[in-house]
């Protein structure tokens, strides 16, 4: 068992049946081998909330997986956070004293750290510049885990150079692939069905959780969680509702989060509560970055979960609620796509007439909810489910370090 008491085993009454044994036969073939892990956080984002239990795993597989974080300085974690905007496609300034400094601090994490492992994955652009101090031996990958589809020029061709030096990348959709000298492979997102946000809730414990945000329980809930980002179109998602409203006698909730410290979210929640009016039906929720349990009770009190993004990178929120048997209204953008299969495990919209189309048309069904939810639940389970990421990364380490 593992020191934090993550194991293996917990997984197998979750995940697709003799997933289990594979991950354990596959392990056989790289146990004792070092796998290290790189990135600029142990909490926060979802990439450290994914670090955090696959480290875990792998060390009770037999692997000898170890998560190091870089260290910086505020100048540092400024620039870092112009990359990801950049690369998002936002256009952004670089000093070259922004640049040297950022390759100064990976310079100095890298000669601070025990680098000499059969494999290394380096998440996203904070520490990838570290690629210079690489040792002679082990494999080096870089993770990405950002959308990468249209880059800021600039921002990339300087990101580029480190990256050709990998030994191979991984990006989480097939767009945001990008032209490279090096092999390049394809690993979605997961979500973790034991982890707090997922986990399975007595039907108390949800009706409890739902009270103590004071949303009432007694008319079928149409439920959107996102960050309070024009992305996520949530007026949209408003002006949809207010179409089925003409209908069926629902709920709206839009729970999302960090807006306090992020202006332009805070400007969005403002447009967001004027959108809403004096609605009594209409209820947003500003929830506190913690609020893993909350969010998982909302998706299982929810009737129709909508993710009406109209950009998005993989969109988790997706996985999560169709792991608790909901079937997605979605945004026909990102990874949305990747995981709804039109009219099998949810819906795909382009427009907000297209989102009340779909959520009417389930709504007239409750049967049809149940199957869409079912299957919906099924495909994560096949396909977004941390096992299944677990399995990518071992065949990863079975593959580049023999
Ligand atoms: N989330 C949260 N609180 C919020 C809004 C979102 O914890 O107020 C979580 C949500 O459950 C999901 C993640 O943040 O796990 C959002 O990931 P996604 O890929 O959907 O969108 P992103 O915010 O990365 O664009």
């Amino acid at each position: 068992m593992s020191d934090n008491g993550i194991t293996i085993e917990s997984y197998r009454h979750v995940a697709p049946k003799g997933a289990v044994d594979f991950l354990a036969r596959l392990s056989e073939r790289v146990r004792g081998r070092r796998f290290v892990h790189v990135n600029s956080t142990r909490s926060g984002g979802g990439v450290a909330e994914i670090l955090t239990r696959l480290v875990p795993i792998m060390n009770d597989l037999g692997i000898k997986a170890e998560w190091e974080v870089i260290e910086g300085d505020p100048e540092f974690f400024a620039t870092t956070k112009a990359f990801h905007n950049a690369l998002q496609g936002t256009e952004q300034v670089f000093t070259d004293a922004m640049l040297e400094h950022y390759q100064a601090v990976n310079r100095a994490n890298a000669g601070r750290r025990r680098l000499d492992a059969d494999l290394v994955l380096i998440h996203d652009p904070q520490p990838a510049a570290m690629i210079e101090s690489r040792p002679p031996e082990g494999r080096w990958v870089w993770r990405c885990h950002i959308d990468l589809s249209s880059p800021q020029r600039r921002a990339w061709a300087f990101l580029r150079r480190f990256v050709v030096r990998y030994d191979a990348a991984i990006f989480s959709l097939p767009a945001f692939a990008q032209q490279l000298p090096i092999p390049q492979f394809l690993v979605f997102p997961s979500i973790d069905p034991l982890a707090a946000k997922n986990r399975q809730m007595s039907r108390k414990e949800i009706h409890k959780t739902l009270e103590a945000l004071q949303v009432p329980l007694e008319k079928p809930i149409l439920l959107q969680v996102s960050r309070f980002d024009r992305f996520k179109d949530p007026i949209g998602v408003i002006n949809a509702y207010r179409i089925v409203k003409r209908y069926h006698d629902v709920r709206l909730v839009l729970a999302g989060g960090g807006a306090t410290d992020d202006p332009e979210g805070a400007q969005v929640l403002e447009e967001v509560r004027e959108a809403a009016g004096r609605d009594p039906d209409i209820y947003v929720l500003d929830l506190p970055s913690n609020a893993h349990l909350q969010i998982n009770a909302l998706q299982r009190a929810a009737t129709i979960v909508i993710q009406k993004s109209t950009r998005e990178g993989f969109g988790l929120t997706v996985a999560e609620a169709m792991w608790k048997g909901k079937p997605v209204v979605g945004g026909a953008t990102g990874g949305i796509t990747a995981q709804i299969i039109e009219g099998v495990t949810g819906y795909t919209v382009n427009s907000v007439e297209g989102a009340a189309y779909w959520i009417r048309y389930l709504l007239a069904s409750p049967q049809l909810i149940r199957k869409i939810g079912e299957a919906a639940r099924e495909h994560v389970r096949q396909n977004f489910l941390i096992t299944r990421h677990l399995r990518d990364y071992l065949s990863l380490l079975v593959h580049l370090a023999r």
